[in-house]
Formats: C-alpha cells, sequence, structure tokens
C-alpha cells in the first residue's frame, strides 16, 4: 500500500455499528458489552436502526463495521434490518466492505450464508489462540477446531476476505503454543491477521485478578512474541500495515484505513465513537441507558468534542502514525521533529523522516511517540480550538472489539 493509497482513505465514508451481546464476558475484556441479555436484543437493534434514521444524511458507504461484543451472536436477520436502514438512510456504495466480527462458537456454513447474502463480505474471527489452556484462560468458550470450522464455513458461503485476531502474551502461554498459534492460522490462509497483546484492565476480573496476586503477562515476553509474530508473517506473505495488523496486499480492513487516515465514520449503538463533520462523538455506554435515551427520543451521545486548529494536526499524527506508511509531517509533524524528545526518538531510531513520510520505525515503542506528539506545545499563533462537552458516561472503546 503506498502512502497516497493509505492517505485516499481520509475521503472515505464509514460507519460502525456496535453489537454488545456475547454468551458470556471474557475476563480481560473492557468493551461496552453484556452477557444474559438476549432480552433486550430486539429492543437494542430497533434503537440502533432509530438512530440512524435520526442521524444526517451523507453519501454512499464504503466502509461498514459491525464490531462488539459478538454480532455474529444475534439472528443475521437483524444485522440485515441494520443494513437495509444504512443503505436506506445513507446508501451502500456497490464496492463497500462491508465486516463483522464472529466467535468461532457461533458460526456455521448456514449462519454464513444467510451473513453473506444480506450483504457482508469480510469476516473477522476472535480466534485469540489456537492453545487448548490459553482458550481457557482467556475464558473463551471456543475450541481450536472450531477456529478451522468457522473459517472453512465462511469460505464455503463465498466470504473472500477473512481475517482471525491473535492474542499473545497470556501467562501460560509459552514461546512454542505461540508459533504454533501463528502456523496454525497461516495454515488456514485468512487474509488478515490481527494480533494484540494481553493488556490488564483495572475494573475487569482479570485486572481484579492481577491486583490480589494473579500472574500478570510479562511485558518483555509480549514484546519478544511480537516480533516473532511480525517475523513470521512476513515470512508467510502477510504484510504488517498497522501496529497490530497484517494482510495480504489488497486486503487491509477499509474501515480502519479509514478511521486511521483521519477520514469520517459514523457511529450507531452503546459505547461507539464517531468522527464526522469535525466532531468525535461518542454514545452513552450502559446498554440500557442507551435504549432508554433512544426510546425516548433523546440523544443517545454521551459527549461531543470539536476537533479544529491545532488538535486536528495533533489528532492527524496520533491516528496515521499507525499505519506503517506514517504521515506526511506538516506542522504537527515538523514541530514533532524539532522538539527535544522527537531528536532523542529520531537519534534512537524510533522514528524517522524519509522520503515526505514521518514513520515509527520501531513499533513496539509507538506509544512512547504517542506521549512525545500529545506533549507537543502548539507553536506561538496556531489556534487551539477543540471545545468539548461531555455527559456523564465517557468510557473509551476500541472500534475494533
Ligand atoms: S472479548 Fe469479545 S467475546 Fe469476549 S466478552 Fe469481549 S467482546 Fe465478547
Amino acid at each position: 500500500m503506498t502512502p497516497a493509497d493509505a492517505d485516499a482513505y481520509s475521503r472515505s465514508s464509514a460507519a460502525y455499528v456496535h453489537v454488545p451481546f456475547c454468551s458470556s464476558v471474557c475476563p480481560y475484556c473492557d468493551f461496552a458489552v453484556v452477557a444474559g441479555r438476549d432480552d433486550l436484543v430486539d429492543r437494542y437493534i430497533d434503537a440502533v436502526c432509530t438512530e440512524i434514521t435520526s442521524s444526517e444524511p451523507w453519501r454512499p458507504l464504503e466502509a461498514i463495521y459491525f464490531g462488539g461484543g459478538t454480532p455474529s451472536h444475534v439472528d443475521p436477520s437483524l444485522l440485515g434490518g441494520v443494513l437495509d436502514t444504512l443503505s436506506l438512510k445513507h446508501g451502500i456504495s456497490d464496492e463497500a466492505e462491508v465486516s463483522l466480527e464472529a466467535n468461532p462458537e457461533d458460526f456455521d456454513v448456514a449462519r454464513a450464508t444467510v451473513l453473506r447474502s444480506l450483504g457482508f463480505n469480510r469476516v473477522s474471527f476472535g480466534a485469540q489462540s489456537f492453545d487448548a489452556g490459553v482458550l481457557v484462560a482467556l475464558g473463551r468458550r471456543h475450541q481450536a477446531g472450531q477456529i478451522e470450522s468457522s473459517l472453512r464455513a465462511a469460505r464455503e458461503a463465498g466470504f473472500e476476505n477473512v481475517s482471525l485476531d491473535l492474542i499473545y502474551g497470556t501467562p501460560g502461554e509459552t514461546t512454542s503454543s505461540w508459533s504454533d498459534t501463528l502456523s496454525r492460522a497461516i495454515d488456514l490462509d485468512p487474509d488478515h491477521i490481527s494480533c494484540y497483546a494481553l493488556t490488564v484492565e483495572s475494573g475487569t476480573p482479570l485486572g481484579r485478578a492481577v491486583r490480589d496476586g494473579a500472574e500478570a503477562p510479562d511485558p518483555d515476553t509480549q514484546a519478544d512474541r511480537y516480533e516473532s509474530a511480525d517475523m513470521v508473517l512476513g515470512a508467510a506473505g502477510h504484510t504488517r500495515y498497522e501496529v497490530s495488523n497484517w494482510s495480504h496486499p489488497g486486503h487491509e480492513c477499509r474501515y480502519n484505513l479509514t478511521v486511521w487516515a483521519q477520514g469520517q465514520y459514523e457511529a450507531y449503538g452503546n459505547g461507539s465513537h464517531g468522527y464526522r463533520d469535525g466532531v468525535r462523538f461518542r454514545n452513552i455506554r450502559r446498554i440500557d441507558a442507551y435504549v432508554s435515551a433512544v426510546e425516548s427520543d433523546e440523544t443517545p451521545r454521551s459527549g461531543n468534542d470539536v476537533v479544529a486548529g491545532w488538535d486536528a494536526e495533533i489528532d492527524r499524527l496520533f491516528v496515521g502514525l499507525r499505519r506503517v506508511v506514517g504521515v506526511a509531517p506538516g506542522p504537527g509533524g515538523t514541530a514533532f521533529l524539532q522538539s527535544e524528545s522527537g531528536r532523542r526518538l529520531v537519534d534512537a531510531g524510533v522514528v524517522s523522516l524519509v522520503g515526505g513520510r514521518l514513520t515509527v520505525d520501531r513499533p513496539l515503542l509507538t506509544d512512547e511517540v504517542y506521549r512525545c506528539v500529545l506533549d507537543l506545545e502548539a507553536p506561538h499563533g496556531a489556534p487551539k480550538e477543540s471545545t468539548k462537552t461531555a455527559g456523564a458516561d465517557i468510557v473509551s472503546m476500541s472500534s475494533d472489539a
């Protein structure tokens, strides 16, 4: 992917739809999810459709991402209803990428065939590991064999764009079990693979267990696992295009490319985050409160940040530096390169400016680069124009659950 190709996604129009239902809540999960509330599914989907219908009309969507939660947990026809509502409201481009997240435990050929006929053309499986012990430690209900059968089911139903999510660094995972997970993932020939370090979030059962003395993931081990993933996946023809994402050429996730190019994306559902017309916004996180707000004709938004001036420039760097192609330096990158911390990171080989692109060359140190970017002072005279309005329920959530 060339820098120009990646930057072109800044003009894309995308939408995220949050589906918070899971069969159980994994102990490490910090997303806006619920388990055991399937009684709410119909009302929730109605609320999402109402939210879509009430939003400002837009141009046809080029990437749509159903994340969660576990979208594949709910009846496909309900997801199809959401797609129909998006189509009526904004239109969906003929070439649009339409993704959903799925769990191997509830995916078979029949479900895959219906989803494909409804318009979904990309599926991302929460595989996490092929090691039975690691799956148990992560609280996952599926077994490694179900990852393989799910992927086969997706192919049989006509999905030509399939992704696997993997987690590394779980206590109990060994070097050989991580190697085995990578090999078995590669053997299935997915088009895209994401690898994330297990993160301990306070407020989760894992966070409480670690606080009470359970073994925490080891950062050095996780760094080794990341480097082995990059090497093994690269050798198998999966090119890394973002800190945690690898794909065969042409199968990069277009929804995420839009987010990382500072492109615009609508967001619907509880806890979802969007960016449109210069405003970053987020919805109420709790599902009951979200549904009640929509049913009462109240806004489900819990906060809006108008991003402009210097803050928009920092925002551009922040999302763009995740990409392997990096960003054009612009005023923010220039200020970064002139700062003491920026010069230090360049001298250490963490960041470089080559061919007019500012890139992070040691992805494991991306967080350190972020800290420096966030500390940058606006140059004298630069407008710092962001304004914030927020409700009481602001909790950050990744759109890539
Ligand atoms: S990690 Fe995934 S499957 Fe587990 S509770 Fe969170 S969203 Fe649901």
